[in-house]
Formats: structure tokens, C-alpha cells, sequence
């Protein structure tokens, strides 16, 4: 408990909705337990608990496996854009043939507001919710302030609040170690 409010005292966390695609990053995360998504089981209850899936439908292997994919591609992207490379093409590759398969259609709501909705309650529009959120956050620019860190023992999305959007690093002191340090303490 110690650690975490230390962690929510540095972390800053992408704003609005994009919190949600933050989050669904840092499920699998080098300075805590490494992967959340460790059964369907528990990927089912992440998704619950979010209220992106109702609690009756079941996470299946092929769904389980969905969502790391999407994980690990959309945290690719990312990857790069905050070392300032460009993807390379296989990962663009695999990430647009697998959103390919995440539909959204475009709904206006009563007060005529556009926006993207996924179709369905299953495991893909779960997905298609997150991928609505990277969309929406792509055009105010939020999307391009969440970073990864370039500290290699480290490696978890952060929110870039700085004035130029030039942080590389998740904490501007010593990155995630001093935070590593304290939590390694706490554990004991
Ligand atoms: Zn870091």
C-alpha cells in the first residue's frame, strides 16, 4: 500500500477516458507483478471490473489471447513514437490486421455529438471501446503523450504532462528505480 501511493504520488495518468487505455498498458508491467493477464480468469475480471464486460460472458482462449495481442501491439506503437523511430512494418502489419477484425461504427447520441461505438457486448467490443478511446485521444493529441519508458528494466506507459513532450522517462528521478526500491522494501 506504502508503495502504491508513492507510485500515484509520481505517476501522472493520462487524462479522461484515456486513463482506461493507460491502465489496460500497464497490465503488464516489469516493476510489479509482470503480466495481470496471467489466466482468462483474471483478464475477465479486469474487464468486469471496468465495466467493459458484463460478468456473464466467459473470456475464451482465442479472446485471451485478443486481448494480449492487442496489448503488446498497441504498447509497440507506442514503444517507438516515444523513442522517436518509426514501427517497423511487421508490427504495423499485425496490429492493423488484428484491429481489422475489432469493429466500430460511427453513432451520433440526443445531442448530436458523434462519436465510435463498438457493436455487441462480447470480448471485441471491450476491445473496440479501447480502441475508440486511442482514436478520440489520436485527434486531441493526448494519444501522442502516452509514452513508453525508455528505461529497459522498466518499460511502463506513462503520461507525458510535460510543456514540450519531451519526457522519456515514467518519473523524472531515476525513472522507476527509486520506486522499485521502495516497493522491493515494502514487499519485505
Ligand atoms: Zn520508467
Amino acid at each position: 500500500m506504502v508503495a502504491k501511493s508513492v507510485e500515484l504520488l509520481q505517476q501522472k495518468t493520462a487524462p479522461g477516458e484515456l486513463a482506461l487505455v493507460h491502465a489496460f498498458l500497464n497490465t503488464w508491467d516489469m516493476a510489479g507483478p509482470r503480466e495481470r493477464f496471467d489466466s482468462p480468469e483474471r483478464t475477465q475480471e479486469w474487464f468486469v471490473k471496468r465495466s467493459l464486460l458484463p460478468p456473464a460472458i466467459a473470456i475464451s482462449k482465442a479472446d485471451f489471447e485478443l486481448v494480449h495481442k492487442l496489448r503488446d501491439g498497441l504498447r509497440r506503437v507506442l514503444s517507438a513514437a516515444s523513442h522517436e523511430q518509426s514501427v517497423d512494418r511487421k508490427s504495423v502489419w499485425d496490429l492493423n490486421h488484428l484491429v481489422e477484425t475489432i469493429p466500430l461504427v460511427v453513432h451520433f447520441d440526443q445531442q448530436g455529438k458523434p462519436g465510435l461505438i463498438p457493436p455487441g457486448s462480447e470480448l471485441k467490443a471491450a476491445l473496440g471501446c479501447i480502441l475508440a478511446i486511442v482514436v478520440v485521444a489520436a485527434l486531441d493529441g493526448n494519444w501522442q503523450r502516452l509514452k513508453i519508458c525508455r528505461n529497459p528494466a522498466c518499460q511502463r506507459a506513462f503520461f507525458d504532462s510535460s510543456k514540450n513532450r519531451s519526457a522519456v522517462w515514467c518519473t523524472t528521478q531515476g525513472c522507476g528505480n527509486r520506486l522499485n526500491a521502495r516497493a522491493y522494501r515494502a514487499r519485505k
